[in-house]
């Protein structure tokens, strides 16, 4: 069987069983595997390598279910394992803190890291769309498109068909919202 789609499939049964628990904020608690799994197939429609769609599954382990570099890079090697820590948030920061990390560091993101980001916010964008977390109001929404904008903006040239579909749920949704 073909190296890549095996690592994929381990990947992908990785987070699974690692985010077994885990559930998105929104009424329906939607299971997070879901959002894994749409990042990653996000990634691999526009093309992208087997290691960087294993990633897309693998990219909220360290950050959201304590799963540890070592542990990363035990199972799927240093550039998944590098990928992965590269889209982590600083826990131990304060969220306004963390959040402002996330602009202050894309500016030096590697193209791989670029789509990654990308296509993390393109199924955060669709998920506020189709499932909105649990209380969000416009103000809320506008918060986090606003947000993601100063990421995104700020990041280098990367993939241009993820930034395409970025401008594209971000305009759906500023006009839902009665933005721009
Ligand atoms: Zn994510």
């Amino acid at each position: 069987m073909d190296q890549g789609l095996r690592l994929v499939v381990r990947a992908a049964e990785y987070a699974a069983r690692a985010h077994a628990r885990h559930r998105r904020k929104d009424v329906d608690q939607t299971p997070y595997i879901n959002h894994l799994a749409h990042v990653a197939r996000l990634l691999a429609e526009v093309g992208c390598d087997a290691e960087l769609v294993a990633a897309g599954y693998l990219h909220d382990t360290i950050e959201d279910v304590r799963v540890t570099y070592e542990e990363l890079l035990a199972e799927f090697g240093q550039d998944i394992a590098d990928l992965v820590l590269a889209v982590t948030d600083d826990k131990s920061l304060r969220w306004q803190l963390r959040k402002q990390a996330q602009i202050d560091h894309a500016a030096g993101s590697p193209p791989r890291v670029v789509a990654l980001k990308l296509a993390d916010k393109v199924s955060n964008l669709y998920s506020i769309r189709d499932t909105p977390p649990h209380g969000w109001d416009t103000a809320e929404i506008r918060k986090y498109i606003d947000w993601a904008h100063e990421v995104v903006s700020r990041l280098p040239e990367g993939n241009a068909e993820l930034l395409a579909q970025y401008e594209g749920i971000r305009a759906e949704l500023l006009a839902g919202i009665g933005g721009s």
